[in-house]
């Protein structure tokens, strides 16, 4: 079986108009099944622009980016994106910001109800259906964003700093909401890939930190973390874990 999703030889390139400039140089990884992987480096280098192109929402300038063994199509359900602005449609209610992507794949509205309903309950919303994103806090704008994600049983689910506009205790509540989700093999999904800044939290979270350089994007540094789950934030393993990975990135 192939890797679940293979980057290629990927470059990424912007033209200006008069320059072009060098945003991924060369990045090359693999990710398998059931693997939590964090990408971390400074702002700037690439990390968000790389998520697209796992997602398909963007085309590599050269390489490629392959989900199990074919190229990545961006109206591939089995991979789906969280945004750090939640990018709900600030028109639809609970139920139909959730259903959105169950309605591309061609649900009966009655089918993505349902399904939908569920998710919301998953995510601990029950309750909100018909509310709206207006009269939502941030962080049941991400648990929105998180139903919607996982509403079309994602295999890959990517995260772009996911909880970065999230209050420090709401951050909390939804990692381990988040790890409860990717450790259950009932629900979705199998594999995370999430963007963050912040090391403490990929060394929390990840299986594999992928430790980005700037100008241009380029992979430093590919470190597995091997600290037993559930982590203690207060060990002395995680401190030097964490450490490791701060000296990586500077
Ligand atoms: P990160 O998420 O690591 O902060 P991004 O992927 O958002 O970085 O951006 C990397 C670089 O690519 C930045 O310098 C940004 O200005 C540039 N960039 C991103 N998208 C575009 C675009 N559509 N056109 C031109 N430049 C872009
Ligand atoms: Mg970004």
């Amino acid at each position: 079986m192939p890797p679940l999703v293979e980057v290629k030889n990927v470059w990424k390139e912007y033209d200006d108009g008069q320059k072009k400039i060098v945003v991924l140089k060369d990045i090359n990884f693999e990710m398998q099944r059931n693997e939590f992987v964090a990408l971390v480096g400074p702002s700037g280098c690439g990390k968000s622009t790389l998520l697209r192109l796992l997602c398909g929402l963007d085309r590599p300038t050269q390489g490629e980016v392959l989900y199990q063994g074919a190229p990545i199509r961006v109206d591939n359900p089995k991979v789906t994106m969280v945004f750090q602005n939640f990018a709900l449609m600030p028109w639809l209610d609970v139920l139909d910001n959730v259903s959105l992507g169950l309605e591309a794949q061609g649900y009966a509205k009655k089918d993505r109800h349902a399904k939908a309903a569920d998710l919301i309950d998953i995510v601990g919303l029950a309750g909100f259906e018909n509310a709206y994103p207006r009269e939502l806090s941030g962080g049941m704008k991400q648990r929105v964003g998180l139903a919607r994600a996982l509403a079309t049983d994602p295999i890959l689910l990517c995260m772009d700093e996911p909880f970065s506009a999230l209050d420090p205790l709401t951050t909390e509540t939804l990692r381990e909401e988040v790890l409860r989700l990717w450790g259950d093999p009932d629900l979705p999904p199998e594999a995370v890939c999430m963007v963050t800044h912040n090391v403490e939290e990929a060394v929390y979270m990840a299986d594999r930190v992928i430790v980005f350089g700037t100008r241009p994007g380029r992979i430093l540094a590919d470190e597995r973390i091997k600290l037993p789950r559930p982590r203690d934030r207060k060990s002395p393993e995680f401190y030097e874990e964490s450490d490791r990975i701060y000296k990586l990135i500077t």
